[in-house]
């Protein structure tokens, strides 16, 4: 019998949040153990709720909702998107250059497969979100990585930007507010990207999935609020700003220079068709979710609870011997530094294991996001204040016995 193997298109595409070790945690699970998990953002599994008024239009909807509906989406849920764009200063998107999906995932893997010819280039940040890593490499692109600077608030460095760019660069990707980082890019820096974008002809895409998880009164601005003279592609959804992961409602919107895109937008058009439409039901929540109450606000006003997570888990991590972080103004991540004089790492997978073994903490290690050296880690501070103590003090203990190896 001949072995059956996975196809050459997968030999680059890697996901290591879902990757050996949480498979080692369900394991450990099944044997009857308590893993606290702060390695995923899934708020819906810490108790975060979706706002009620959202999961009741769901009910509501889902008798009509067994039909397919047009491959973009409904148009309800569509014009409430061109709304939102129109609340964040982003101009000229119409109802048409909107695509709902199955989460923001789906979409992403459809604009890399809708834009990339074997060996062309794009630049994803390092730290990055691994799916985009992934989505390039899938649809046989190569992914150049740009230095996200840890000594400057993890913001892109556009020296490095620059020093990747040649002539099969098609596009950057920027993640703002970031996972895994926290960080939040001042429109200067924005600005600054958009002239790189625009002296080298790249599309510009804007993950903004954390828009609306903000600390400290910050606000965010949409980077495709800011030229119309390059192409755009902005991602979001109601998974993080909604707390509805499960749901699968996300959205991508083309803007600013349509014109040079028309080829590309077709493209676009075909894969949404051939995958029919995304997931119904969930298409009913995104008008009501958009245009009602921001319950979001009262989780990340510094007396709420995401605000109180993030404050304990950056007090505590950094508390500890050896250990370094920029405190995060969005979203739901921590990604602490290990210094290496003190932890010398060979291996940050084994080392995420060994935590996780000896102290039933499952993080996820700093190259699950194509960071290079091995003195990462990401923290998800959605635990409650009490799990959150617990993880932290158990993190704190397997690293003083690292100490003393
Ligand atoms: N983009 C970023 C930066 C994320 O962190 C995530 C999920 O964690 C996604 C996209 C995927 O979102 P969705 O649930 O809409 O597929």
């Amino acid at each position: 019998m001949t072995t059956i193997l996975k196809s050459n298109k997968l030999q680059n595409v890697c996901y290591e949040i879902r990757g050996p070790v949480p498979e080692r945690a369900r394991q450990m699970e099944e044997e009857g153990q308590r893993i606290i998990k702060l390695n995923i953002g899934n708020l819906a599994s810490f108790g975060f709720d979706a706002p009620e008024e959202v999961v009741q239009d769901m009910i509501r909807n889902l008798p009509n909702s067994a039909g397919y509906v047009d491959s973009k989406g409904l148009f309800q849920a569509r014009k409430a998107v061109m709304h939102y764009t129109q609340s964040k200063n982003i101009g000229d998107v119409t109802v048409d250059d909107i695509y709902i999906g199955n989460g923001a995932s789906e979409l992403i893997v459809m604009a890399m497969q809708g834009l990339l010819n074997d060996g062309d280039e794009v630049l994803v940040p390092m730290p990055d979100y691994p799916l985009w890593t992934a989505a390039v490499s899938l649809a046989g692109g190569t992914p150049r990585h740009y230095l996200c600077d840890e000594a400057n608030e993890w913001y892109p460095s556009l020296e490095d930007i620059r020093s990747k760019i040649n002539d099969k660069t098609k596009a950057i990707v920027i993640i703002n507010p970031n996972n895994p980082t926290g960080a939040l890019y001042p429109d200067s820096l924005l600005k600054d990207i958009i002239q790189i974008a625009r002296e080298n002809n790249l599309i510009i895409y804007a993950d903004e999935i954390y828009d609306k998880v903000l600390y400290d009164g910050v606000t965010h601005t949409s980077i495709a609020s800011l030229a119309n003279d390059i192409l755009f592609v902005t991602f979001n959804g109601l998974s993080k700003n909604y707390r509805a992961c499960g749901f699968r409602a996300g959205w991508m919107f083309v803007s600013g220079n349509k014109k040079i895109a028309k080829d590309y937008i077709e493209g676009l058009n075909i894969l949404a068709t051939m995958r029919l439409c995304a997931n119904v039901p969930a298409q009913y929540a995104i008008q009501t979710a958009l245009g009602g109450y921001q319950s979001i606000n009262d989780l990340v006003k510094p007396t709420g609870r995401l605000a109180k997570q993030r404050d304990l888990a950056y007090k505590l991590l950094t508390e500890i011997p050896g250990v370094s972080c920029v405190k995060p103004r969005a979203a739901l991540y921590m990604f602490p530094r290990l210094d290496p004089a003190i932890y010398p790492i060979a291996d940050d997978q084994q080392f995420i294991l060994e935590l996780l073994q000896e102290e039933k903490v499952l993080l996820v290690q700093g190259t699950g996001f194509n960071w290079q050296q091995p003195d990462h880690f990401r923290v998800v501070f959605l635990p409650n204040l009490d799990d959150l103590t617990d993880a932290i003090a158990r993190i704190a203990r397997f690293l003083e016995n690292y100490r003393k190896r």
